[in-house]
């Protein structure tokens, strides 16, 4: 991989993120390559990364320091490129490790493929990691918002959405109707398109893998596996399944399963150990309004991952507060989970918590916990002061409009 790039201006100070022993090894002063974004992304990225700065400059008084690297996707690597998603920007996410992303354009039918997917798939990011909580003050539609406190680990290269799909009336889908009616003795319709689902072994394992080490290094109390495998069998099933066994193999000694609990434990979970149990997936969209706090952290394949964040981030109010992040063994890439917004572009009046948060998500990747909580706490105050974005203010009674600035701003003196 290249040590100099066309035109990405390596920072003269700041150091690399490095993976040693199988770890991540953070330097006090790391370069962290940042993806500014198309519409929205120049308003909220400008806004996180004064917040981040203040905050690993409170915490650490000095000590560390964030080096922020621009590189370059969408509109702005157009000009620059000709191209959206030049391939320096994927050696420098590579080389440095760990990068912030704002949110990204997708032309509607046709154009380009999704360039949130393209990294995803690129750089084998494969857990979607969404942390949703509820902020005091912001208007829920639940009457215990507060209940609320998960961690989604949603699959991110498998199941309907790897895109193995033909379109109704293809050359490809007749082939492949006319394969499955005869090898299989099958009556799929002529006039269906088709779509294909596949779940591994080799994906569902390092997904669960990770949601369990997450939880057990959070002190989390379970993990729940979220399929809907009475009727996918080999493959929703096959999960449920495949999670189950690399638990109770890889972690023995630190987990117990929700069966165990009962038959062994008497339903008292073993001091030290966490729960692994699972749901299918639509008692999991119940049990998620209806008995909220009983989940902290849920590994899920694709598909219901992708419907389970959005329901969880609308109970306790919304998307426009939802952090994200996509992980590979090594590298993250945190970003916000809505999009460019574009009519609210360079009007400085969007809410920027989504990437204010995913930037939170960053810092404890990196162990900057300390920094991660002063900003939850800044976030909080400015809220419960009733002092936010139009989005926010529209919404919460007797609340003050500010800008995206002012309200960075707001959250950077209210850090303690
Ligand atoms: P969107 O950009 O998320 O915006 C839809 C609406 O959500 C906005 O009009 C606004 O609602 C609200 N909203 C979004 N972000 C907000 C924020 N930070 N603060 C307050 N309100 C916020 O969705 P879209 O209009 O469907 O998509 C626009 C473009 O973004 C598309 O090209 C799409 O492909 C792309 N996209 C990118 C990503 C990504 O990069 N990860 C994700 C999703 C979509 P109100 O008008 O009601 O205030």
């Amino acid at each position: 991989m290249p040590t100099k790039f066309k035109h990405i201006v390596i920072p003269k100070e700041g150091e690399k993120i490095t993976v040693k022993g199988g770890k991540l090894h953070i330097p006090d002063n790391p370069i962290i390559p940042v993806i500014e974004g198309d519409g929205i992304g120049r308003d909220i990225m400008k806004a996180t990364r004064r917040v981040v700065d203040a905050a690993v400059e409170k915490a650490y008084g000095g000590k560390r320091r964030i080096i922020w690297m621009d590189i370059y996707a969408g509109e702005n690597a157009e000009k620059l490129y000709g191209t959206v998603m030049p391939k320096e920007t994927f050696d420098a996410i590579k080389q440095y490790i760990v990068a912030l992303k704002g949110p990204l354009t997708t032309p509607v039918g046709g154009g380009f493929r999704s360039l949130n997917v393209t990294l995803r798939q690129v750089l084998n990011l494969y857990a979607c990691v969404r942390p949703v909580r509820y902020f005091q003050g912001v208007p829920a539609p639940v009457t215990h918002p507060e209940k609320m406190n998960v961690v989604i680990f949603r699959e991110n290269t498998e199941d309907v959405y790897a895109g193995i799909e033909w379109e109704k009336g293809s050359k490809e889908v007749k082939t492949v109707i006319d394969f499955l009616n005869k090898k299989f003795k099958l009556k799929i319709r002529s006039d269906s398109g088709i779509g294909v689902k596949p779940i591994s072994v080799t994906g569902t394992k390092r997904l669960v893998r990770k949601a369990i080490i997450y939880a057990l290094a959070k002190g989390r109390k379970s993990v729940t596996l979220v399929h809907k495998g009475n009727i996918m069998k080999y493959t929703e099933g096959a999960f449920r399944d495949w999670g189950y066994k690399l638990a109770t193999t890889e972690f023995r000694d630190k987990v117990v399963t929700e069966e165990e609990l009962f038959s062994k434990h008497n339903g008292q979970v073993p001091d030290g150990k966490i729960i692994i149990k699972d749901r299918i997936a639509d008692s999991m969209f119940q049990q998620i309004l209806t008995r909220t706090d009983e989940y902290e952290v849920l590994a899920t394949p694709n598909l219901n991952g992708d419907y389970l964040s959005d329901a969880c981030a609308a109970q306790v109010g919304g998307l426009g507060m939802a952090p994200g992040a996509n992980i590979g063994d090594f590298i993250g890439l945190f970003e916000a989970t809505h999009g460019t917004a574009p009519k609210y572009a360079d009007k400085d009046v969007i809410n920027p918590g989504s990437l204010i948060l995913s930037a939170c998500m960053m810092l404890e990747y990196m162990s900057w916990d300390e920094a991660a909580r002063m900003i939850e706490n800044g976030i909080e105050t400015t809220i419960k002061n009733k002092t936010v974005t139009y989005d926010l203010e529209r919404l919460m009674e007797g609340a003050t409009k500010v800008s995206t600035s002012q309200f960075a701003t707001n959250i950077i003196s209210n850090m303690r």
